[in-house]
């Protein structure tokens, strides 16, 4: 299963709530640091692409100096996407892969509406929490009401999410209510992925 969301709207509790119900949870945001471990061929390219200045002295990603580079270059920024996002999906299909059968398998990835990827996933699940009510979620993580705008106005916009969407479900009361909103829909995922499977696609 594919769970989007913006920015500070409930992707991470969600996936926290779907591993407490036994998924195995998968995260692009993860799996984007391990991609470009040292010794890895996507850091590699980065380097070859950016120079030696990308690097920390212990040999890692320093990702503030890349950030630096990428952040006002969209050449810069398509060139990394361009060795990014390849490395993230190989790791994800070996992350599916090594789930056990019959296991739900949730993954967490903010961008998949932006990469139109919603094909990819049995069912599409986007968690959606009203404008003001994120604003003051996110600053609570110490983020400004400018900053979190600013991110918002750059990613996809609800009405794009909804239109991938399986499954909203809305964020705007407790964890436990999220919880019991999400549960039906969890129950026919595990039901599914208990079937006979005849396709290695992706995450259910
Ligand atoms: P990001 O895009 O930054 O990864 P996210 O979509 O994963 O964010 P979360 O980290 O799950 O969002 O939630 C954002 C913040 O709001 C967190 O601090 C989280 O603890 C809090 N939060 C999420 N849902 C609720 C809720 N129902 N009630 C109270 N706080 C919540």
């Amino acid at each position: 299963m594919g769970l989007t969301g913006g920015i500070g709207a409930g992707k991470s509790t969600v996936a926290a709530i779907c591993a407490d119900a036994g998924a195995v949870v998968v995260t692009a945001d993860e799996l984007a640091r391990q991609v470009v471990a040292p010794g890895s061929d996507a850091l590699e390219a980065i380097v070859s692409l950016f120079g030696p200045e990308v690097l920390s002295t212990t040999g890692e990603l320093d990702r503030a100096a890349l950030a630096r580079i990428v952040f006002s270059d969209d050449v810069a920024r398509a060139a990394l996407e361009d060795v990014m996002h390849p490395a993230i999906q190989a790791a994800a299909g070996r992350a599916f892969a090594a789930a056990p059968p019959g296991s739900v398998v949730v993954y967490d990835i903010p961008l998949l509406t932006e990469l139109r990827a919603e094909k990819d996933y049995d069912a599409v699940l986007v968690v959606e929490t009203p404008l003001p009510l994120r604003l003051r979620r996110l600053a609570g993580r110490g983020m400004s009401a400018q900053d979190a705008l600013a991110r918002i106005e750059a990613q996809a916009s609800d009405e794009e999410r909804r239109a991938i969407a399986d499954v909203v479900l809305v964020n705007d009361a407790s964890v436990e209510q999220l919880a019991t909103n999400l549960r039906p829909h969890f129950e026919q995922w595990a039901d599914a992925a208990r079937l006979p499977r005849d396709t290695g696609r992706g995450a259910n």
